[in-house]
């Protein structure tokens, strides 16, 4: 009868907003625990140059300061560990940044040289100090491509300081630009230690990294690829590797040659 049907109906209501309820509680569980996991490595990360800061300027204080070879030493390690705190700060910063307000993306037209030559230009002093000397292959008449400049030329800054940090000395770097239906493909290509198949999936995991010590004996904050990736994201982009142990790695995405309707938050 129609009360029959009156009763039904408030029941699958009460069933599905319970539902609902339900995954909205266990997607805050997840966010909650995801936010705690975060603020336990971030504390993890300041830690070590938090207390080597400390440490060292004790002992320079406690007597080190009299032997001039040693405050030289001393002095140095503690103007490594903060610097470290400030890319440390500065990542968090960014990422936090991204992860909230990327509603802010521009839309605009550039060539790809310029976002190269941009790029290239903020890792130049930690290339020379490797003896490595990024090149650009840019295909001719590429055409225009869109997206939000600064925050691509960051990307491109991670990739490049990577491929020059996991190097050799006086390895190579190489920065390629061609089209690819409708699309341009950019490529950070590199000859340096590469990555085995196992890590692949991870890397852009926030601090994840292959080598804790490596990254950061090289000033790596473990959050570079976490940033690449949101902001490709924010792009309606991904990333993708192929790399291999001690051939190199090769970090890749692609970029539309015509304005993009919307850009989408990531
Ligand atoms: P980090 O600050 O440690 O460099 P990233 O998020 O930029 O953090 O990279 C994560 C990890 O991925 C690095 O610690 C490193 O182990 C690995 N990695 C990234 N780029 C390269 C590369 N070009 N060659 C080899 N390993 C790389």
């Amino acid at each position: 009868g129609p009360h029959g049907d009156e009763l039904s109906t408030l029941l699958w209501e009460v069933y599905r907003t319970g539902q609902s309820l339900e995954t909205e509680i266990q997607e805050l569980k997840e966010m909650e625990s995801y936010r705690r996991e975060f603020i336990g490595n971030v504390s993890h990360e300041l830690k070590t140059p938090i207390f080597s800061v400390q440490g060292f300027a004790e002992t320079l204080l406690d007597g080190a300061l009299d032997d001039e070879s040693v405050n030289r030493t001393f002095l140095k390690k503690i103007l490594h560990h903060a610097n470290r705190l400030d890319s440390l700060a500065r990542d968090l910063s960014t990422i936090t940044k991204i992860e909230t307000d990327e509603l802010d993306m521009s839309n605009e037209a550039f060539n790809v040289a310029e976002l190269f030559d941009a790029a290239i230009e903020s890792v130049e002093i930690r290339a020379e100090e490797k003896g490595i000397m990024p090149r650009q292959r840019v295909a001719p008449d590429l055409p225009q491509i869109y997206g939000d400049f600064d925050r691509l030329r960051r990307v491109l800054v991670n990739l490049v300081d990577n491929a020059i940090k996991y190097n050799q000395d006086g390895g190579t770097v190489q920065l390629e630009a061609e089209s690819q239906n409708d699309e341009v493909v950019i490529r950070v290509v590199d000859d340096g230690i590469g990555i085995s198949p196992d890590h692949l999936p991870r890397l852009t995991e926030r601090f994840y990294r292959v080598d804790k010590s490596r990254s950061r004996n090289q000033g790596g904050t473990g959050l570079g690829l976490a940033i690449v990736k949101h902001i490709l994201a924010a792009h309606d982009r991904e990333l993708h590797v192929e790399s291999a142990p001690e051939e190199g790695s090769t970090f890749y995405f692609t970029l539309p040659t015509s304005p993009q309707p919307s850009l989408q938050p990531a």
